[in-house]
Parts: structure tokens; C-alpha cells; sequence
């Protein structure tokens, strides 16, 4: 008989759910506790140790965040997740577990301009160097590749320039020199890029976004895919947890022990709760986020106000067939528009009525951004440029409204700038 594997609706449904029976409840209650008893002393011994399964202090680990933690893993078909209070803390969780002084990180340089900021801004404080590629550019991965490189990143949609890099080659020339690929899949989630099947290593998710859905709260995850043998690596605090816990879980097990715990950046219960409750929902969210920005990015492609429309939907887009590649049924909620200038992006902005200005993404509202004077206001012209924020440029994070109502609005806002 051929094993019947459930598919990913299904997966973001049931799994890691931890319902408190007794009551008849049916979701995972909120675990509103900084310890856990245990009846006898020996008892509390063996979980310390590691014997006995159980939960010792939130700081570690917790009921409502470990199914949560199920739940993320079982959509990624991971072999483990750990859950953290935002994006970059799970980010910054990999660095710390991977790297030492003198290690090096090479990124791909479209990137968050939160992310641009640790990896540059703090890292060289602890004598990390991070190394910016285009990876679009041929042989420029393997030219910033040495044998102190611990990890390649990248992000399945880099933020707002939307490339869309080749993550199954870009994986194969870091598994040359032994090290894992790294990817930041917030913008795809696991329902639109199966990350596992590209051969990444380990995911990051920015959770406060598409997963969360709702725009309620901030958290972060990242996800071992369970492809990259621990077992291969020389750092000293790796080998200890391989002979831990052998070098399927080291990874899991040495940043858990190690970091979050020293760091105390676990996610909180309440949000593990909010987070969770949205990955429910998260296959209905991006068909209806994607198809929405499909057609908004369409329709203002062809009007004549509109200078340019960037989305990895359109066959314009200089990454449409890596996108169509490697996505599964959709292309993201992110495009960007150019207006010709700073202030009919603003006059833009201004006549909207739908959508919430704000710097966030991925919320079930449509958000738009002037990424030039927000996100980017404090970063130096050459940096704003390679991210492709322009003074005339807006970002859209489509919303899941009615598709109509967002067309209409924003050709209505279209026809104000033309009257100026
Ligand atoms: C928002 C975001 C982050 C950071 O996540 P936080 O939850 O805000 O800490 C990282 N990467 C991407 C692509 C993001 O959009």
C-alpha cells in the first residue's frame, strides 16, 4: 500500500495542534507559565538532563510554543522549528549558532533593510564579515566563498527590489565548501516555495507577516530542513551537541541550548498562539494575496500614468522565469510601482482610500509604503539604489479585499496624480 502523505492545507490544520482536552477546547491553550512543576525531585532531574521529555522554564521552551514550533516544521516538512519574538531574532539565532570572530557570512545584497542593518551594523562589532553578492551576476558566489564561510543567504523575494534568485544552484555551490544555505522565505511562505524540495538547509520566517497574517504581532521562526549533516562541521560547540544528540538535531538542539536560552529570545506564548492560529488559514490568505496583486500589478502595468510595475508575476519582470520556477501557484502580495517623481508618488499615496500606509507587510489589508523616505531614510544612496528604492517608487503589499474595490481605488488615485 502507497503512504498516503497529507497535503498542505491539511498539514497547517491539524498539526502541532494541542488541544486541552479536559475542557473540550480546540485549540492549543496559552500556556500562561514561566516554570513547570514536577512531583518528585527525580523527576525534575531527568528532564533537566534530557531523559525525559518536558518543559522546564518559557525561556527554553514552552507547551503553546512547541506545538506552534510542530505546526511551522510540519508545513515546511522540516525536522524542527524554534519559534522566536520576531524575524530578526530568529536570524539572529542562526548567526550566533554558526558563526564565531573571524567567520564569514556572504549574502545576497537584496536584502530587508532590517537584516542590512545586523548583518552590517552589528555583526562587524563581533568581527563577522559579511560578504555582499549579486547573485544574479555569474561566478560572483563562488568568488566570495572561502573556507570561513559559514552560511550563504538569501531571500526568496529580495525586499523591494523582488529578485527572485535560483536557490537550487545557489545551493549546490555553498554545499561545495561544506557550509548550509540560508533562506528567508517570508515573502513566498512554505505555501508558495517548498524550500525543501529546492535543497536549502535551514529557513527563516519573519512570522509577524504572511503567517501570522493579521498584522496582531511580531514573531519570527526558523526551520531545519533536515538536509545538512551537522555531523560535517568542525566547531568545537557543534561537535558536542552531534555527540549530544547526534548531527540530525545538532543544529536545532545547540541553538536552543545555546543561544535562545542565553539570549531569551523565544517566542511568548500568546503570540505562539496568534501565529498559530493564522498558519490555518495561510493557503486561503496567499491564493487570494496573490491573485489580487496579480491583477492590480496588471492592470497598472497598462495604464499610461504608471512608469513601471515591478512583480515577479508579470513576464516584464527580468525574474518572472525563476519565479514561475521555483513558486508554486502564485507570485507574492509585493509589487512596486515608479511615478515618474517623489511627489506624484506622494500625491499617489495621499488620494488611496483603501489601503493603511504603514511599515509592515503581509497583513490581510493592503499596505503601501514610500520605501525612499521610510525604510530606507537613514541608508546611504549607493545602498538605497541596489535595493531598488527610488524616490518615485511605492510598494504595495496587496491586501485579500475585493478585487474590484482595489482596482477601482487605484485607478481613481491614478487620476489624481494626472490632474497635478
Ligand atoms: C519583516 C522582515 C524581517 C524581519 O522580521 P521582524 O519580524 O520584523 O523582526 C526579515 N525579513 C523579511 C523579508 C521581512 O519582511
Amino acid at each position: 500500500m502507497s503512504e498516503h502523505h497529507d497535503g498542505f492545507s491539511t498539514r497547517a490544520v491539524h498539526s502541532g495542534s494541542r488541544p486541552g482536552r479536559a475542557q473540550g477546547a480546540t485549540t492549543t491553550p496559552i500556556y500562561a507559565s514561566a516554570g513547570f512543576a514536577y512531583d518528585t525531585a527525580a523527576e525534575l532531574e531527568d528532564v533537566f538532563a534530557g531523559h525525559k521529555p518536558g518543559h522546564i522554564y518559557s525561556r527554553i521552551s514552552n507547551p503553546t510554543v512547541a506545538a506552534y514550533e510542530e505546526r511551522l516544521a510540519a508545513i515546511e516538512r522540516g525536522r524542527g522549528a524554534i519559534a522566536t519574538g520576531s524575524g530578526m531574532a530568529a536570524l539572529a539565532t542562526i548567526i550566533m549558532t554558526l558563526t564565531r570572530a573571524g567567520d564569514r557570512i556572504v549574502s545576497n545584497a537584496s536584502l530587508f533593510g532590517g537584516t542590512h542593518r545586523l548583518f552590517t551594523a552589528l555583526m562587524s562589532r563581533y568581527e563577522v564579515e559579511v560578504v555582499y553578492i549579486d547573485l544574479d551576476e555569474p561566478g560572483a558566489l563562488q568568488g566570495a566563498l572561502n573556507d570561513r564561510t559559514r552560511f550563504v543567504y538569501l531571500e526568496t523575494i529580495g525586499n523591494p527590489k523582488l529578485d527572485v534568485p535560483d536557490i537550487t544552484a545557489t545551493a549546490r555551490a555553498v554545499h561545495e565548501v561544506g557550509a548550509p544555505l540560508v533562506v528567508d522565505s517570508t515573502l513566498t511562505t512554505p505555501f508558495l516555495l517548498d524550500a525543501h524540495a529546492l535543497e536549502a538547509d535551514l529557513v527563516v520566517h519573519s512570522t509577524t507577516k504572511f503567517i501570522s497574517g493579521h498584522g496582531n504581532s511580531i514573531g519570527g521562526a526558523l526551520v531545519d530542513l533536515g538536509r545538512f549533516d551537522w555531523n560535517t562541521l568542525t566547531d568545537p560547540d557543534m561537535r558536542n551537541a552531534v555527540s549530544t544528540v547526534g548531527g540530525e538535531l545538532a543544529f536545532l538542539y545547540l541553538a536552543r541550548q545555546l543561544v535562545v536560552q542565553s539570549l531569551g529570545n523565544l517566542a511568548s506564548p500568546f503570540e505562539a498562539y496568534l501565529q498559530s492560529q493564522g498558519i490555518e488559514t495561510l493557503a486561503l490568505r496567499m491564493e487570494r494575496h496573490c491573485s489580487n496583486a496579480l491583477a492590480l500589478a496588471q492592470a497598472l502595468e497598462a495604464h499610461p500614468t504608471v512608469e513601471m510595475v515591478n512583480y515577479p508575476g508579470l513576464p516584464s519582470s527580468p525574474w518572472h522565469r525563476s519565479a514561475s520556477r521555483q513558486f508554486l501557484g502564485g507570485y507574492g502580495a509585493l509589487f512596486t510601482l515608479r511615478l515618474g517623481s517623489r511627489e506624484r508618488a506622494f500625491a499617489f499615496i495621499n488620494a488611496l482610500r483603501i489601503p493603511k500606509q504603514l511599515a509592515n507587510l503581509g497583513d490581510c489589508k493592503t499596505l503601501v509604503i514610500h520605501p525612499e523616505s521610510t525604510i530606507y531614510h537613514d541608508h546611504p544612496e549607493e545602498v538605497r539604489i541596489a535595493a531598488g528604492a527610488y524616490p518615485d517608487m511605492v510598494r504595495v503589499s496587496t491586501g485579500i479585499e475585493t478585487e474590484n474595490d482595489l482596482l477601482e481605488d487605484f485607478t481613481q488615485a491614478l487620476s489624481s496624480v494626472d490632474s497635478r
